[in-house]
């Protein structure tokens, strides 16, 4: 259903992201990649993304920490396609540590990436949106956009703020055809899980297999991984003519983590 469309999704060179771009494309939209990544491997992905699903990718190399990058992906992205209809939120980091040992220079790295650069994305985007009537802004937040975890302090305050952003925005645009929505994850298996196991296995003293067990599926009832597939087909969903009427919302895709 997205034949004609253009989305910008950040932080899509991997996990997450990469499954959003790669399910908008099999649905006929034409996407704008970004992420911090080699450039002979982005071209594969974005090359591979074209072959399969017929439509057209780019790749941006904008650093989410950097309003001006930002605004130019969304100007890049509005000349190359004509608009961008859809902008997905996705990039993030995480880094795990007491708060009073938390490095500074962390903190202010995911604020800007996990918080304010969907400020930039939406304040670029929105303007064109309103003008055609018709857009969808998703920002991937947590199950850390409700519940804590010690020792994420940033990561945590981060995707609460991506939930008030989302609700904020929302009843700005919400008589301008444009829903404003979040996704809230549980573990999804990625580059970004499990790059924070060592530092869990220092925080907690633990091994991989307790870190994995304990920590991570130890907050999820189901006790499996939720896939990037199933955040891509929720996302895909939240594009849809049938979710007009979703909006101001943040979306939990848990397996039940946040029931509890
Ligand atoms: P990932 O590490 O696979 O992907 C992160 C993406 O962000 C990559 O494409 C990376 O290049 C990009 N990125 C990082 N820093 C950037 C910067 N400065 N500028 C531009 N791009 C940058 O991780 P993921 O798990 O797919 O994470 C995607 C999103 O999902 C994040 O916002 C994360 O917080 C969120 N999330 C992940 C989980 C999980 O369990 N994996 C759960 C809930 C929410």
């Amino acid at each position: 259903h997205l034949t004609g469309k253009s989305a910008v999704v950040t932080g899509s060179s991997s996990g997450i992201g990469l499954a959003i771009a790669r399910e908008f494309a099999r649905a006929g939209a034409n996407v704008v990649l970004n992420g911090i990544e080699k450039p002979d491997d982005m071209e594969k992905t974005r090359s591979q993304i074209e072959a399969e699903f017929g439509v057209k990718a780019l790749y941006s190399a904008a650093n989410m920490t950097d309003g001006d990058e930002i605004a130019r992906l969304i100007a890049d992205a509005e000349k190359a396609f004509g608009a961008v209809d859809i902008l997905v939120n996705n990039a993030g980091i995480q880094h795990v540590s007491p708060i009073d040992e938390f490095p500074v220079e962390k903190w202010n790295a995911i604020i800007a990436i996990n918080l304010s650069s969907a400020f930039h994305g939406i304040r670029a985007a929105l303007p064109g949106m309103k003008k055609r009537g018709w857009g969808r802004i998703i920002s991937t937040a947590s199950a850390h956009a409700f519940v804590a975890s010690p020792f994420k302090s940033a990561y945590v305050a981060a995707k609460h703020g991506i939930a008030g952003l989302t609700k904020t925005v929302a009843l700005e645009v919400a008589q301008a055809g444009i829903t404003v929505n979040a996704i809230a994850p549980g573990y999804v298996w990625t580059p970004l899980v499990e790059r924070q196991i060592p530092d869990t296995m220092k925080a907690r003293g633990l091994t991989e297999e307790q870190v994995k067990k304990d920590v991570l599926l130890a907050a999820q009832p189901t006790k499996e991984f939720v896939t990037p597939g199933e955040v891509a087909a929720l996302a895909l969903y939240l594009t849809s003519d049938a979710a007009r009427s979703i909006t101001g919302t943040t979306l939990s895709i848990d397996g039940g983590w946040t029931a509890q």
